[in-house]
């Protein structure tokens, strides 16, 4: 009867350390993968030549190949393709447009030109606008197979 207040306290002692130790290794845990983290966070700038991107050819055939800062040819219609990426309108989701890349001075490849049907081309500007309601359009990241994930190799 004496010993059970103390037995107590020791289970309650056990059950704190247990729980501190466990909240330390969660810790250890959390900042384990918060610092294997930043290496991915802090992605390398990647250029559209080292991503495969969708083309889609006049004929609209598509077909997944590295990009590049000049067309490929379609390999069903042997017709000059472009690069083909989603983009998003807040009125009317989502939208396809076709993209031409440039090399800037410092030799990266940035969208330079953009067409809605591969017809008409537009100077890319800041943001490209909806072809349906002439809005600004942004961004929308597919996977990384088949889309450029990377915002830098779009900046
Ligand atoms: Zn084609
Ligand atoms: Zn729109």
């Amino acid at each position: 009867m004496v010993k059970l207040p103390e037995q107590r306290r020791w289970t309650r002692t056990t059950a704190i350390s247990f729980a501190s130790t466990l909240a330390i290794a969660a810790s250890i845990l959390f900042a384990w993968r918060y610092w294997h983290a930043q290496p991915a966070v802090v992605a390398v700038q990647r250029d559209i030549s080292d991503v495969r991107v969708w083309w889609r050819c006049p004929d609209d055939h598509r077909f997944t190949a590295l990009g590049a800062t000049v067309a490929r040819i379609c390999p069903t219609c042997d017709q000059p393709a472009a690069v083909a990426l989603d983009f998003l309108c807040r009125e009317h989701g989502r939208v396809e447009l076709l993209l031409r890349f440039q090399r800037t001075p410092d030799g990266r490849a940035a969208p330079a030109e953009y067409s809605a049907d591969g017809s008409q081309w537009a100077p890319m500007g800041d943001a490209p606008s909806c072809p349906i309601c002439s809005e600004p359009l942004s961004r929308v990241p597919r996977s990384l197979a088949d889309q450029i994930a990377d915002q830098d190799a779009l900046r």
